[in-house]
């Protein structure tokens, strides 16, 4: 046995699992488990990234200003305020050992985002599950059980694996109710998906109080998981600390470039989010007329909950699917073992869905 001891917390950590990629003896693989963009990402932006390639003896950009220009232009924000990283699970694990420790308590719902509690532990800090109601986040649930301990609140907005969302009004109601000593992290991962008019993505509440971050992803509607780029937009003070503690080049001269031109091709975002908005709705539609429980989703994705019924549960469903190629979600590890997550992937792909499920149900 080793004598060398990890930080009091590591080891309750339950590591992350991504959604799998491929499938034994199956040839062409139709991969929906990790909400990426079915048109790939812009041209522009690949074009970007190619063009560094003779260049990678050179140090990025350690200041990421060309990008946070471009990220201020194009949502009107003050770009001394943006903090870019390593995907948005970097600012994510960033602000939970910058703002909490031992002693201290990191809330998020019940079904929120794998990585909140992963962060907390991974700081020493104690995680707190607030309980949802119906598979949305329960503001008062979570204002319960802050107390002067709290220094961080993760909520997403809308919420992977739910695709539920609280409509600004709610999140307003949470900033106002938590202590001023309270960090709130806005994950707006999927913002840009978002189509409804109540819907804000965190900008108001970071300006309106000094205690509120919003974090972003090019991951999700600009097509960029592979690079690893996110942004959060913060109070001042915030953005100063999440710079000490941040590698000095964490992010990496490929992804900034790619970044930007993936901000000046919003056509390419547009085309996005117009796939998603038509197949979401289709996808939902022909799913909830099979006679399963589909909540209505906000995101690029669906939950798909299954009957309590060995031949028709989440688990017979996932056999069924995979042996057709497509790979959804499982959800057991987000305390939904009744429910798969499917990704809305291109025109073929949902069709394939439904087909498939059309069987698997009849
Ligand atoms: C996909 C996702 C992210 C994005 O993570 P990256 O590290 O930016 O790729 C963040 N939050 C939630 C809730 C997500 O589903």
């Amino acid at each position: 046995m080793s004598l060398v001891k990890p930080r009091p917390g590591i080891l309750d950590v339950e590591p992350y699992v991504g959604g799998e990629s491929s499938l034994p003896g199956v040839n062409r693989v139709v991969k929906l488990a990790s909400n990426e963009n079915p048109l790939g990402c812009s041209p522009r932006a690949a074009e970007a990234y190619r063009a560094l390639a003779d260049q990678l003896h050179l140090y990025p950009d350690g200041g990421h200003g060309e990008l946070r220009d471009a990220i201020g232009g194009r949502h009107g924000l003050d770009p001394a305020r943006i903090v870019c990283g390593a995907g948005s699970d970097e600012l994510l694990a960033l602000l939970g050992r910058a703002y909490a420790g031992p002693g201290d308590e990191v809330i998020y719902s019940q079904y929120g985002f794998l990585m909140y509690p992963i962060v907390a532990r991974t700081a020493g800090a104690t995680p707190v599950m607030a309980p949802e109601t119906g598979l949305t986040a329960n503001v008062d649930a979570i204002l319960d059980r802050a107390t002067p301990r709290t220094k961080l609140v993760f909520l997403a907005n809308p919420n992977n694996p739910t695709g539920s969302y609280l409509p600004a009004g709610e999140m307003a109601r949470l900033r106002q109710g938590l202590p001023a000593t309270a960090l709130l992290v806005i994950d707006a991962a999927y913002a840009e998906y978002v189509i409804h008019s109540d819907y804000e993505p965190g900008t108001q509440l970071v300006d309106a109080a000094p205690n509120t971050v919003m974090t972003r992803t090019f991951s999700k509607i600009h097509g960029l998981a592979a690079l690893r780029l996110g942004w959060a937009y913060c109070p001042q003070d915030v953005a100063q600390v999440l710079h000490r503690v941040r590698g000095p080049f964490n992010v990496t001269a490929p992804a900034l470039a790619a970044g930007v031109a993936a901000i000046e091709d919003q056509a390419f975002a547009e085309r996005s989010r117009q796939h998603n908005a038509r197949w979401l709705a289709w996808l939902t539609e022909k799913l909830r007329a099979l006679g399963l429980d589909v909540p209505p989703s906000a995101g690029n994705f669906v939950l798909v909950r299954f009957p309590d019924n060995p031949r028709l549960n989440a688990d017979a469903a996932l056999r069924h699917l995979n042996a057709r190629g497509v790979i959804p979600r499982r959800m057991a590890g987000y305390g939904l073992p009744d429910s798969l997550r499917i990704t809305i992937g291109l025109e073929e792909d949902m069709r394939l869905v439904a087909e498939a499920l059309g069987e698997f149900m009849a």
